[in-house]
């Protein structure tokens, strides 16, 4: 029987504001959406969190047993410089600035996005569309929008008639957004705009001579509007309905706000029926963002090229590091934060290695295992409450150095679920991948090097009868967490 028969999983529904109890459209199938990167730039931390985020949604429903087919677009037109549908596609923008084709500029950074994605042990999505790849299909959806009334063409540009659909519908209901509110507080339109109402929003945009990336389509050569790729990508690949829609908190509104109208005006139907929101990593607390430049760059992370930080952190720690905190709080990025990280992911590291050292007697009785077990399935159960299952995996990394510093015996049985379910939560689950202090960084050569050296010195040193100079080296290693091992065929170290 899979998993999930015997869990009940629940998920902050952003659409209730509530936890709710999940309940797939089919039996042991999950459809998940989850909007992807504008391909314009090298993606930073702030967006590796967001995508970590789902990994983790992805990565247990798994666990649980379920089928699920995950969906994360690429972004390679239709967004511009700023939301409110103004100024140079970014896209296009980044092509002139570069002097490469605006389809070079969507490649190397597609690349650099998988490759960053692939270091944080991130599972890739079983489909990644791209919005150039379904041009088609949004021309089709906007003829549908217009046929039913919720559109209209206005100097080869269609907007979406917000008001008209919030006569029958309710625009706002995602963000808590008032329509009356918005219209209080947006400018009036002015003769230059084509639309009828400020919040109205574009389907598709006429494109200025100078726009590059245009195509044809019935109403003017073009493009489409950058909330129309998600609602054609989902519904193309998940349904006009599907289980679960995620993205960053400020994709609520406008972005998701408007798919659900989109979705709802095209086929009737609610498309989502549970929205997560994974909420912001920030720096000195301002938000980690491409363009103001707060923001820290994975590579800087790894190599450790960076004025905040003090050293060079993997991958699996910063992973790590985010992960102990809730995907639905805010996540401040500091030096120190990620030291403490490290030292906790190590710890939880050597007690999984030491676990099968754990002495066994068939006479004990229980230690609590299947308890602790269940444990980690209500913290994931709670909302994917990653935190509270990682304080629980330190429980064990207590139980397990207990019993084998002082040599105490448990049930073989309840061993093999410990170090199981350990695997599960740590490997599976969370995503993690055990490196040894050694591979940790992109300086561990440099570090053998070094440290090889100083073997060096030290056996001149103790050849020449300078035993003073021998023992100093190897004391100042040790001080620095590095243990030199004399043996017949030399000198070796560990950390
Ligand atoms: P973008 O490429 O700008 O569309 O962003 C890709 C994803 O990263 C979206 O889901 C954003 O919500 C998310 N994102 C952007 N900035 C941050 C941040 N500072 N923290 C967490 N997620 C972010
Ligand atoms: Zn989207």
């Amino acid at each position: 029987m899979p998993l999930y028969e015997h869990q009940e999983l629940k998920i902050y529904n952003s659409l209730s504001g509530e936890k709710e109890v999940f309940q797939p459209l089919t039996n042991g199938y999950v459809g998940m959406y989850v909007c992807g990167p504008t391909v314009y730039s090298n993606v930073h931390l702030g967006n590796c969190r967001t995508f970590i985020s789902f990994d983790l949604v992805f990565r247990y429903l798994k666990h649980l047993g379920y089928k699920v087919r995950y969906v994360r677009n690429i972004t390679d037109a239709g967004h511009l410089e700023n939301d409110a549908e103004t100024g140079e596609d970014r896209i296009a923008k980044k092509a002139r600035l570069e002097e490469i084709e605006p389809m070079e500029v969507v490649q190397k950074y597609t690349v650099d996005f998988h490759n960053i994605l692939y270091k944080f042990n991130n599972l890739p999505p079983s489909i990644e569309p791209t919005a150039t790849g379904h041009i088609v299909e949004q021309i089709e959806i906007i003829k549908e929008i217009i046929d039913k009334g919720f559109a209209y063409e206005a100097n080869g540009s269609v907007y979406f008639d917000v008001l008209k659909y919030n006569e029958s519908n309710h625009y706002g209901i995602l963000s808590g957004r008032k329509l009356e509110d918005m219209i209080a507080n947006t400018r009036e339109l002015t003769a230059q705009d084509d639309k009828r109402n400020p919040q109205d929003f574009a389907l598709w945009k006429k494109a200025e001579p100078q726009h590059i990336m245009r195509w044809p389509s019935p109403w003017s050569v073009g493009f489409p509007g950058w909330h129309l790729e998600c609602t054609v990508m989902s519904s193309k690949y998940l349904g006009d309905e599907f289980d679960i829609h995620g993205g960053g908190m400020d994709l609520k509104f406008p972005h998701h706000e408007c798919e659900i109208a989109q979705g709802q005006a095209a086929t009737g139907k609610n498309p989502v029926n549970y929205w997560m929101h994974a909420n912001m990593l920030t720096l000195n607390g301002k938000k980690m963002a491409k363009s103001t430049g707060n923001n820290i760059l994975p590579k800087e992370l790894f190599s450790g090229d960076n004025d905040v930080l003090s050293k060079s952190y993997s991958p699996s720690i910063a992973r790590f590091f985010m992960l102990q905190a809730n995907y639905r709080s805010i996540l401040d990025f500091s030096d120190e934060a990620l030291t403490a990280a490290e030292k906790g992911f190590h710890k939880l590291m050597d007690a999984i290695a030491l676990a099968p050292s754990i002495p066994t007697n068939p006479n004990n009785s229980s230690s609590g295992i299947k308890e602790w077990r269940e444990e980690c399935y209500e913290a994931m159960n709670d909302d994917f409450n990653s935190p509270a299952l990682i304080a629980n995996l330190f429980k064990a990394v207590k139980f397990i150095n207990h019993k084998i510093e002082n040599k105490i015996t448990i049930l073989e049985e309840e061993k093999e679920i410990l170090i199981k379910t350990l695997h599960d939560f740590t490997f599976d689950v969370l995503g993690l991948e055990a490196v040894t202090a050694l591979e940790n960084n992109q300086d561990s050569e440099r570090l053998t090097n070094v440290v090889e050296l100083l073997i060096e010195l030290r056996a001149k040193a103790r050849a020449n009868r300078d035993f003073e100079t021998g023992d100093k080296i190897r004391d100042e290693l040790a001080a620095n967490g590095i243990q030199l091992k004399d043996s017949k065929e030399g000198t070796t170290f560990s950390l």
